[in-house]
């Protein structure tokens, strides 16, 4: 057997199965000649011996073989699934034979005559070329099926069928997902049109339905429309279709197809995350957020129908105590009665809602004198004061009331709430179990600090409080020292609340002492948050107000926060108003070496601004001196405020204490102060105070300024 050519072994190999050996080598070189491969054999048993470990591009066979026909060769390809297209060469003109064989599935019959061997190379392309095209063929019907089925998987997956009508026959054809979707079994009924659709369609939904599919054909626009369907197994359902037309050459709307989309699951996870972001979960009401958006839009109406508007702010008197002698769960359970017999009181288009706690609010709209709103507040009070019965206990509970009208006592949500409040502050002072309407001659400062305090103490439960941090920083280098950390409460009505607004009022009420604690604890923990990411570590300084400096065991609250949040001592700076530490100094310096003994550093702070003794500073053992901003402010201009200045930072260098500058807005007022030797600076030249994110980033990243 002639060897096959080195260079061509990329072509397409030929199998040849001929008995006659010279027309076998005849064939060969003819081939080979070609450009083809060729591979010779003598009977068919040492072809497919062959076969079992190679393979063929085509084969030419032989009709009659020494050990089987060509149509037994033929049988056995087939039973050995090859698919090699192939010739069939016989030496008999045999018009029967050549038709069966092409039956068979041969690709071409060729007579041994004279002309064969011209004949050979172009019946081998041909049939070559046939198989080449099949093959491709094959390929892309079967990755059609696959995209097939890949659609058919994926609008299962996604609950989506397609359809298509025929405008001019109303056949509709349905994808078998769309029977599955409407709860039906595919194909039945076989024969669907649009009227029997009809018939599928939530009544209330289907004019909506019509008029889309009318002026999609009408203006040969694609139309996308959402509506229900009542299915036999899973109720109500919503879908959305997206449909576009298709027109014939007049331009008249010949076909519609498109897809239709389950999205049930959607809109109800949807409504559920409305329902979480504003309902109260324990009584379904509308919470805080909704209430001031029906609010908004009770106002708009009120304005267009020129009619009042009530608010009710509404409180329970007595709940804590009952709350704390029955349990929490008993509260719950009043709360939620007391909800259900409220919303008796109120119409369907009024809202009531609960702003946690036992607070509740009802909107009153569409009223038109002041007499509806005090009809409803008296129907609340003698409802609510009905005995409820809860795990065999009767209990008794009654409310105050205040009432906000609009427009005579504010335009705007948060006034008309916060005057509303105002009012029932001032129910409660009366004698509770009342309501009062708020007029301009109430003591507002009186009932402002009320209502302030009173949602201070739920502030902190409601977690409105929270710490911003600004650097301290050393203005040779630029880099950051330190970090004071500055309360800041979010107010759920009036806004963001700076600390001269509420820490005199949580001194006077001693609130301070757990506000204190918070605060202290939320610092240190932050602190060593940052120290545990790998941020530079640096010191964080808190303030102290006077009344936690007096404060009983102010030392073991600050071990023990240190021991819990696990942040060293030397991280740790306390800042004290110098008119706080001269106040009873002697006991003072008891204190203070207390903390120096924990190795917590000591800052006095707005330094300057009370009257110090010398000898006393002497005695504290303190680490640094704050020059308080009043000082910086005018440092560059006011030679009074420069000398005050210089002298502190005198002072600080005699005592042996550091010195640190507050309130340094301008370049002008560090360079003066760098030059009078005060390295140490704040202030908003380098960063106003910052949420804990953004002073993450001023860590990583340095300060630029
Ligand atoms: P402070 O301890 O003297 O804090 C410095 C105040 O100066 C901060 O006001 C800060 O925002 C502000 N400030 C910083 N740099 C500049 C600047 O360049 N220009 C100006 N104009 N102001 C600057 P903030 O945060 O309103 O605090 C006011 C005071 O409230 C504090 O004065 C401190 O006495 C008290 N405070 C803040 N947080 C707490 C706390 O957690 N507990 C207690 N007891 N008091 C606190
Ligand atoms: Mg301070
Ligand atoms: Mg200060």
């Amino acid at each position: 057997m002639p060897e096959l050519p080195k260079d061509i072994t990329a072509a397409e190999l030929i199998l040849v199965i001929e008995d006659d050996a010279g027309f076998a080598e005849l064939m060969h070189s003819t081939l080979v000649d070609e450009g083809y491969r060729c591979q010779n054999f003598a009977c068919g048993r040492d072809a497919f011996d062959w076969l079992a470990v190679n393979s063929a591009e085509m084969i030419i066979l032989d009709y009659t073989l020494p050990d089987m026909t060509g149509a037994a060769v033929i049988e056995r390809m087939r039973e050995l699934g090859l698919s090699a297209p192939f010739v069939m060469v016989t030496g008999r003109d045999d018009a029967g034979l050549a038709v069966e064989m092409m039956k068979t599935g041969a690709c071409d019959f060729m007579i041994k005559d004279t002309t064969f061997l011209d004949r050979l190379p172009a019946v081998v392309s041909r049939a070559l070329h046939e198989a080449q095209t099949r093959r491709k063929l094959e390929r892309a019907e079967m990755s059609l099926r696959q995209s097939e089925a890949r659609l058919a998987r994926a609008q299962k997956i996604a609950r989506m069928g397609s359809w298509e009508w025929n405008i001019a026959s109303g056949e509709i054809n349905w994808s078998d997902e769309l029977y599955h979707i409407f709860g039906l079994t595919p194909g039945e009924p076989a024969v669907i049109n649009m009227e029997w659709l009809y018939t599928l369609i939530v009544p209330l939904d289907l004019p909506v339905f019509k008029k889309a599919i009318l002026n999609s054909i009408k203006s040969c626009q694609p139309f996308n429309l959402v509506y229900r369907i009542t299915t036999q197994n899973a109720g109500e359902i919503v879908v959305t279709s997206q449909g576009e037309v298709e027109c014939d050459e007049s331009g008249h709307a010949c076909l519609l197809s498109g897809t239709t989309l389950d999205i049930t699951a959607r809109i109800r996870a949807e409504s559920e995350i409305q329902q979480l972001i504003n309902y109260d979960t324990l009584t379904g009401l509308p919470n805080r957020s909704l209430l001031h958006d029906r609010l908004h839009q009770a106002i708009a109406q009120s304005v267009r129908d020129k009619n009042l508007l009530g608010v009710l702010v509404l409180d329970l008197d007595r709940f804590k105590g009952i709350n704390e002698t029955l349990g929490h769960r008993a509260g719950d359970k009043l709360l939620k009665s007391i909800g259900a017999r409220l919303q008796a009181c109120v119409r369907d288009s009024d809202t009531l809602a609960r702003l946690g706690g036992d607070e509740f609010v009802a909107i009153l709209v569409g009223v038109t004198h002041e007499e509806g709103i005090t009809t409803v507040a008296k129907k609340v009070l003698a409802i609510v004061s009905e005995p409820v019965y809860i795990d065999g206990h009767e209990i008794y509970t009654t409310c105050s009331i205040g009432i906000a009208v609009y427009p005579m006592d504010g335009d705007d949500s948060h006034t008309l709430l916060k005057h509303a409040d105002l009012a029932m502050y001032q129910a409660k002072e009366l004698d509770r179990n009342n309501f009062q309407f708020f007029s301009r001659d109430m003591n507002i400062k009186v009932l402002e600090r009320m209502m302030l305090e009173n949602s201070m103490r739920k502030a902190l439960e409601r977690d409105e409080f929270f710490l911003v941090y600004q650097p301290q920083v050393d203005a040779r280098t630029g880099r950051i020292t330190g970090m004071e950390a500055l309360l800041r409460w979010q107010h759920p009505d009036l806004g963001l609340l700076a600390p001269d607004k509420f820490i005199y009022l949580a001194e006077d009420n001693g609130f301070i002492i757990s506000l204190g604690e918070w605060v202290l604890r939320t610092a240190c923990r932050q602190n060593k948050a940052w120290q545990d990411q790998g941020l530079p570590a640096v010191r964080v300084a808190v303030n102290l107000s006077a009344k936690q400096f007096g404060q009983y065991h102010l030392d073991e609250v600050i071990a023990s926060t240190l021991l819990d949040t696990g942040l060293e001592p030397r991280w740790l700076e306390l800042e004290i108003t110098e008119s706080t530490i001269m106040k009873d100094a002697e006991k003072n310096t008891v204190i203070l070496q207390k903390f120096k003994g924990m190795g917590i550093s000591l800052a006095i702070d707005d330094f300057g601004t009370g009257y110090s003794s010398l000898s006393y500073l002497k005695m504290f053992p303190l680490t640094r001196l704050k020059i308080d901003r009043a000082f910086v402010r005018d440092i560059t201009t006011n030679p009074d405020d420069a000398a005050i200045a210089e002298i502190i930072i005198d002072i600080a260098r005699t005592l042996k204490l550091s010195v640190i500058a507050e309130g340094v807005e301008t370049r002008a007022q560090m360079q003066f102060l760098s030059f009078n030797n005060c390295v140490e600076m704040q202030g908003y030249l380098f960063s106003r105070p910052v949420r804990a994110e953004e002073f993450a980033n001023l860590l990583k990243n340095g300060l630029k300024y």
